[in-house]
């Protein structure tokens, strides 16, 4: 009712990521610094993050991107998907790390971006996280996925449709390994 009454096409895509499963995990997050400093949000981006998911402006006027010039809204959301910066690559490093110690802490001996698991092919990325023996004798590949259900080519999308999208760009045809996928949408 509240997603078919919104005025924008932004508050429905807001609205319907929030009924996402752990979408608001953070929130009931007790702050610890167990797994480092970078687990804690400073109070600052604690702010700005509770004002995007309740849909409130994070700035006072539109500004325009040092990095790329495109405008950044009043809501902030092209500071999060700019694809001159760097910064979604850093996030994404960081989750497969993530992955990836988890997985060592698991004794699942991962490998990080192992090479060749899709054959002699161009232009297909491995996957992030690889575990040689997941089930039935197979391994997995896991691919790690940073979005943000604001950009120009999401804003329409479901998060399943986000999810096959993304998935059919890295379709692979190995049948050593299967893949999963960890998708991570910034709101
Ligand atoms: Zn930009």
């Amino acid at each position: 009712m509240l997603i078919e009454q919104a005025p924008a096409q932004r508050d429905r895509q807001r609205l319907n990521r929030l009924k996402c499963e752990h979408s608001g995990a953070w929130i009931s997050a007790v702050p610890s610094t167990h797994d480092g400093n970078d687990t804690v949000l400073r109070p600052r981006n604690f702010q700005v993050a509770i004002a995007m998911r309740l849909g409130l402006p994070v700035l006072d006027e539109e500004k325009r991107c040092s990095l790329c010039m495109q405008t950044i809204d009043v809501f902030g959301d092209h500071a999060a998907c700019c694809s001159v910066s760097s910064d979604r690559i850093h996030r994404h490093h960081r989750l497969r790390n993530l992955v990836d110690r988890i997985c060592k802490e698991g004794m699942l001996s991962p490998i990080m971006e192992k090479k060749g698991i899709l054959g002699p092919v161009d232009g297909r990325r491995p996957g992030d996280v690889t575990i040689p023996i997941w089930r039935s004798n197979k391994g997995v590949a896991i691919d790690v996925a940073v979005t943000s259900p604001f950009g120009s080519h999401n804003i329409s999308l479901s998060l399943s449709h986000a999810r096959v999208m993304h998935k059919r760009k890295n379709t692979t045809n190995t049948t050593k390994t299967s893949k999963a996928q960890v998708s991570i949408s910034y709101q």
